[in-house]
């Protein structure tokens, strides 16, 4: 299906972008890499007058290093984030989770901002930000502010995010030297989860020191396994082989 007609703009600043919500009121809709915007426009599922662009704004792609953590820009694409040398070595579950994302297509034009701002409970990388602590920077009209993955994420494709909110950035705490997997359950002919897990642990003398883990489409928005992250500290489990893949799994595991 053809979507139904809208505007469109491309600012090339976040507060140009703000501005351009702020006008239009909830008849406006942010477009980033379109993966999951365009399907629901086609379907009518949605008819915005107004499409902002995020493309344009050249502070919004790209992962810097900043000392404790690696933040990365909202707009940027799964094909960078799995490629990043500094996303390997200290987020590696976030490159783990996100080479699991759909196909090489979707994974050029997706961006991390995208999935997380969708917030549907079957993407992959809720799972990770919330696992990993990591904390989300938002712009508004009040200016910008952080918060974190467990108040980021609300309901069913509900997020902290308001009308004329961009989501700018997201910061990960470093995990330089763990081990970490994403477990992921999907139907062969599809990739995304029908559930998933994300785990990072920290060893010490062969125990686990420190556990981290996410769910995945076990429930309205990702869950954090606390109880499972203290128990497996609490016992101290000592680590197995990662085994061989299986038809229906999607292993991919970095041990330390
Ligand atoms: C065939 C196919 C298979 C897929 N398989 C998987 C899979 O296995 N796992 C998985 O996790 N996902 C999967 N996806 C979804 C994919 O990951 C999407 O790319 C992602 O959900 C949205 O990212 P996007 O950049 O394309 O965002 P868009 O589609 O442009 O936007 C999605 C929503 O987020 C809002 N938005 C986007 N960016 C921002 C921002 N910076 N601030 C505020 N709001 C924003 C938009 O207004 C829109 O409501 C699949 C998609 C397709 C088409």
């Amino acid at each position: 299906m053809i979507p139904a007609q809208f505007d469109y703009v491309k600012p090339s600043s976040v507060e140009e972008a703000v501005q351009a919500l702020q006008q239009a009121g909830d008849e406006a809709k942010i477009i980033a890499g379109g993966q999951s915007l365009l399907p629901v426009l086609r379907l009518r599922l949605a008819a915005p007058s107004l499409l902002v662009d995020l493309g344009g704004i050249a502070e919004l792609r790209g992962i810097r290093d900043e000392g404790d953590r690696v933040a990365v820009g909202a707009m940027t694409s799964y094909y960078d984030i799995i490629r990043d040398e500094s996303v390997q070595q200290h987020v590696a579950l976030l490159a783990q989770a996100t080479e699991t994302v759909a196909d090489g297509q979707v994974r050029h034009r997706g961006t991390l901002g995208g999935s997380l701002a969708h917030a549907d409970p079957a993407g992959d990388l809720g799972a990770v930000a919330l696992a990993l602590d990591a904390e989300l920077v938002i712009a508004g009209p009040e200016g910008r502010r952080t918060v974190p993955a467990p108040q980021f994420f609300l309901d069913y494709f509900t997020t902290a995010l308001g009308e004329s909110d961009i989501l700018t950035e997201i910061r990960f705490p470093k995990y330089t030297g763990w081990g970490s997997h994403y477990e992921k359950f999907n139907r062969t002919a599809q990739a995304w989860s029908m559930v998933a897990i994300a785990a990072a642990v920290r060893v010490e003398g062969g125990s686990i020191a420190e556990a981290r883990v996410g769910l995945t489409n076990m429930g309205s928005t990702p869950i954090r396994a606390a109880g499972v992250e203290q128990r497996s500290w609490a016992t101290g489990h000592r680590r197995r082989g990662a085994g061989s893949s299986r038809k229906g799994h999607r292993r991919h595991c970095r041990a330390e």
